[in-house]
This record gives structure tokens, sequence and C-alpha cells, in this order.
């Protein structure tokens, strides 16, 4: 009995938990982001509003219901050493966190995407996959699907174009690029609903975004949330 807490507590003495933002050790109760750092975090504050720059720059999609984004990513966005983390060194457990953190915020705000029946993440191709061990956006959507209770699918949908991080691309530029990019691997999988969840870890251009919306059209029936933890803009 005394073995099983001592051993954690001497585990927690040598190995403190730091916060991955600022390094301080993290209190009792806080997780991956001390709470000083969690307050200061660049919000979107895009929840509550009926309108989001991305769902304007993708409202020639009539199958979306709502697209919207947490964070705030750029240069000197505190949002970016968090991305860093999830997506270069390895911390899957902060994307899960993150996910549940913004779960909780739609749930709160009563977001249409809280009503979506299956998360899809956006897939990285089978090679980037490979080399980084995890996708990043599934790590996200675990998050959100613990919280909001709808179902992950990791299968169905699937990358066949690697392309490279485009970011000095215009927007057209990556749309073209990424065309074809995506390919629905069992449409009698996704037939079954009504209202899939796309997930992805950034979003810049909406590109990305755009070119699953339309892998997925040949579904008449279905509408589609999208949700991005960080959004950039080009500069
Ligand atoms: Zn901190």
């Amino acid at each position: 009995m005394m073995m099983k807490r001592l051993l954690p507590d001497l585990f927690q003495l040598f190995f403190p938990s730091l916060c991955c933002l600022c390094h301080r050790r993290l209190s009792e109760g806080e997780e991956l982001v001390c709470l000083h750092c969690l307050h200061a975090l660049p919000y979107t504050h895009y929840f509550t509003l009926p309108e989001t720059p991305l769902s304007r720059t993708l409202a020639g999609y009539s199958n979306i219901v709502s697209a919207t984004a947490f964070l705030r990513y750029g240069e000197d966005s505190p949002a970016r050493p968090l991305i860093h983390e999830l997506k270069y060194y390895g911390n899957q457990e902060l994307g899960r966190f993150l996910g549940r953190l913004a779960a909780h915020r739609l749930m709160s705000a009563g977001h249409p995407l809280c009503t979506a029946e299956l998360i899809v993440p956006v897939p990285l191709h089978p090679r980037r996959q490979r080399e980084r061990g995890y996708n990043q956006s599934e790590c996200i959507a675990e998050g959100l699907s613990s919280i909001l209770h709808i179902p992950v699918d990791t299968v169905s949908f699937v990358r066949t174009i690697n392309t490279s991080s485009q970011t000095t691309q215009t927007a057209e530029q990556r749309q073209h690029n990424l065309r074809g990019a995506f390919y629905i691997s069992r449409p009698e999988a996704i037939r079954l609903y009504r209202h899939i969840l796309l997930v992805d870890d950034v979003s810049t251009t909406e590109s990305t975004f755009a070119t699953c919306v339309e892998a997925f059209s040949v579904f008449t029936d279905l509408h589609l949330s999208l949700f991005a933890l960080a959004k950039t803009s080009l500069l």
C-alpha cells in the first residue's frame, strides 16, 4: 500500500511535471500547461460567432455547417510552442489535452459542431505518419471525442499525396497542389453519417479543409463541420 503511493511521489520529486510553456513546476490539479499560461493563451473566441474567417473563406461550399478554430497562431503567439510540442516533439498528450479543453468550451457555447456524429482527423500521408509515429490531428480528435462522446474514424479517409508544408505559397497555389491529395477509402462507412466533423491542427489558408470538403462532397446528404486547433493567416 505504502509503496504504491510512495513511488509516484518519489517520481514527482525527481522528475516533476513542468508546464509546456513556462517550464515552471505544475501545481496539483494542473495538467501539461499551468493555469497562468492557459489563461494567457491567445484564444480566437470564435465559438459563439455564427461566422468566422474560416467559414467566410469556405462560404462557397454549401455542405459546411460550421468552421471554427480554437487558438490564434503566428510568429509571436504562445500557441506556437504548443503546436511545435505536439507536432515535432512527440507530445501527443498535449493534443488530447487541448482537444478536451476546446470541447468543454464548444459545449458551453452550444456550438453546432457538437451535433456531429463522427470525427475524422485530417490524415497525414502514410510515409509522413511513419516518420512522425503519429498523426497530431488524431490526438486533437481523441481529446474532442472523449468530451463530446463522438466516435473517431481514422481509417476511412486517407491522404494519397505527400505535400510539403507550403508556407510561402498563396491559397490558390496550395489548393492546386493539394487537389486529389485525399481519398475516401471506405465510402460505405462514411455513407452512414449525416454530419461529420473534420479536425486539423493548424489552418492557414483553409486550402486543406477545402480539398477535404471536396473529397466528401460526393455524399450529397452529408454536412460537415470543421475544427482547427489553431488558425493562422499568411503575412
Ligand atoms: Zn506555464
